[in-house]
């Protein structure tokens, strides 16, 4: 069994414009999905994995701040 790999394989919608991961409206019985947030069609798809690298979701944005709790 791969479980522990599931989380990397699903797949989510990261809306280009948002610059974030959203949640999708599908659009006919087309592959073409829709941003419930702001409503346009600028949504990529792909597993957790190839979206976080491909959009760095993991490093901070140039002029946000990365806060650190003091422990
Ligand atoms: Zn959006």
């Amino acid at each position: 069994m791969t479980e522990e790999n599931l989380q990397d394989c699903d797949i989510i919608f990261y809306c280009k414009d948002c610059e974030e991961v959203v949640e999708t409206n599908r659009v006919g019985r087309k592959y073409v999905y829709t941003c419930k947030k702001c409503g346009t069609k600028n949504v990529a798809f792909g597993t957790k994995k190839s979206i976080s690298s491909f959009f760095r979701l993991d490093e901070p944005k140039p002029g946000e701040k990365k806060v650190v709790v003091p422990k």
